[in-house]
């Protein structure tokens, strides 16, 4: 405390909060190796949590808050409830909802930006961190093949993205929407999105103001894929309704089995109308990083925007989303906006400008260091090894009588055991509550499926045949598993 501050009877910063340097390089070391021990524990027990909800609520019912606990001690509790009260990502048998192991350098970018704690809101505040974002977003930009010049930013995750992309078709659509909302437009503007697209548009749609039912979940072809010709009967039928067809949002990689949309031509049947598409490539977008599965990909290049989330498919920490666009112009249209406290209004720098949030966490430096430290050839090898594993699994399944619902070419499987969609919620169960493996039941063309995806980077093929052979045995309870 300086003599200023005691003789005007102002308190010492409090120490809980803010300690000394010395004080907080112990903490830290202690942290780090508290996390560490209970990582290792974590990969030799169970996937699914052991805590219930109800027990861990109990827990927690002696913090009043009234007096301060010793950090180490919070610290210590906040641990075992991740360590038990968390479905672990980090493990290796998690083949679930394409939530990652995180990658080290991601995790190193939290450290970081958790220390500097920059404000990302205008380019004047932070110009590193908003030029390193704006660098990663080109790279991803051009790696994605949309042309020079194309933009974008890092979200909190895929929905903000789809969001963001479903704000940007309106304000183009029609030069009123900003100021007038969807009452500018002559008739109802209406989206369309595949039936096994990811339904968080439903609670966009309802967001932006065009209402829920403005979101066309269009029919898909038997394998998860929005049909071309039910698109094209929606978008005439709707036209001639006096409705306003403004985006077509095709799912690259859906969330339930990783299918993909016809893109080249949605995107044709869009340029010829007029009308926005958006490629929703959350999870599959990893693939970009592939020159073997790249291909699956093609005419994501075309697209009029695209949403990707490193926090999947890339393994940074969570929520680390993208949404890039080849109409630059687009984004300071649909989120200018002045204020006489911000230190500056850049309709091409300051992202408080060009996105739907205002106070920004350095998000991109998770992709940075990640990509900076492997390359694309690292990531490559990352999502490759992915569907060589999920192949495997196709293929030790099938082998057991087991129905391959989907085309298992990405990271994504989706199977019917012997006994028929039925014993899915059953077969389900058993292997989560086994603790040896964690997979996911989901509807395929309205077939319950066992889902699993290869999400964790250093998921072995030991672990591929011991998912098969775990939901072997929960298929047949009583039988032992054939290795
Ligand atoms: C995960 C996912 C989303 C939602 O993204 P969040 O990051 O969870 O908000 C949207 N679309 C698809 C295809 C997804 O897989």
């Amino acid at each position: 405390m300086n003599q200023d501050e005691a003789a005007g009877d102002i308190a010492a910063p409090v120490p809980a909060l803010f300690p000394e340097p010395a004080t907080r390089g112990a903490a830290d070391a202690r942290l780090a190796r508290l996390v560490d021990d209970a990582l290792a524990r974590v990969a030799r027990g169970p996937v699914a949590p052991v805590l219930d909800f109800e027990t861990a609520a109990r827990d927690l019912a002696r913090f009043d808050f009234a007096a301060p606990v010793p950090l180490d001690d919070l610290v210590a509790l906040a641990i075992g409830q991740l360590e038990h009260g968390a479905t672990h990502m980090t493990h290796r048998r998690y083949f679930g909802l394409y939530n990652p192991a995180p990658s080290h350098p991601a995790e190193c970018a939290d450290r970081i930006v958790g220390a500097f704690n920059p404000q990302l809101a205008t380019a004047t505040t932070s110009p590193g961190p908003v030029a390193m974002e704006a660098h990663v977003i080109r790279a991803v930009a051009t790696q994605t093949g949309l042309p020079v010049g194309s933009t974008g930013h890092f979200t909190s995750g895929g929905s903000e993205a789809n969001g963001t992309a479903l704000i940007a078709a309106l304000t183009r659509a029609h030069p009123g929407y900003a100021g007038h909302g969807v009452r500018a437009f002559s008739g109802p503007p209406v989206c369309y999105v595949s039936r096994e697209s990811h339904l968080a548009w439903l609670k966009i749609a309802h967001q932006a103001g065009i209402g829920r039912s403005a979101m066309r979940l269009v029919e898909t072809d038997g394998c998860g894929r929005m049909c071309l010709a039910a698109l094209e009967a929606a978008i005439a039928a709707d036209a001639a309704h006096g409705a306003v067809p403004v985006m077509i949002a095709a799912t690259a990689g859906t969330t339930n089995a990783g299918m993909i949309d016809p893109l080249r031509e949605i995107c044709r049947l869009g340029r010829e109308r007029g009308i926005w598409v958006h490629v929703d490539a959350a999870w599959a977008g990893g693939a970009i990083a592939s020159p073997r599965l790249r291909p699956l990909l093609a005419g994501i290049e075309e697209a009029d925007s695209v949403t990707i989330d490193a926090h999947k498919w890339l393994a940074t920490t969570m929520g680390c989303g993208m949404f890039l666009t080849r109409h630059a112009d687009v984004l300071p249209a649909a989120f200018h906006v002045q204020a006489s406290y911000m230190p500056s209004n850049s309709p091409t720098l300051d992202p408080y400008v060009t996105s739907a949030l205002w106070s920004r966490r350095f998000l991109g430096l998770r992709l940075f260091l990640s990509l900076g430290a492997t390359g694309w050839p690292g990531y490559g090898r990352h999502v490759e090894r992915a569907t060589a594993l999920i192949a495997r699994a196709a293929d030790g399944l099938a082998r057991r009588g087991w129905r391959i619902a989907n085309e298992p070419r990405l990271a994504v499987l989706c199977a019917v055991p012997p006994q028929g969609p039925s014993a899915v919620a059953g077969i389900v169960r058993r292997v989560v509550a086994s603790g040896r493996a964690w997979v996911s039941a989901a509807e395929l063309e309205r077939t319950p499926v066992v889902r699993a995806c290869a999400t964790n980077g250093t998921t072995t093929v030991a672990d591929v045949d011991a998912l098969v052979a775990a939901l072997q045995e929960a298929a047949a309870p009583g039988s032992p598993a054939r290795a």
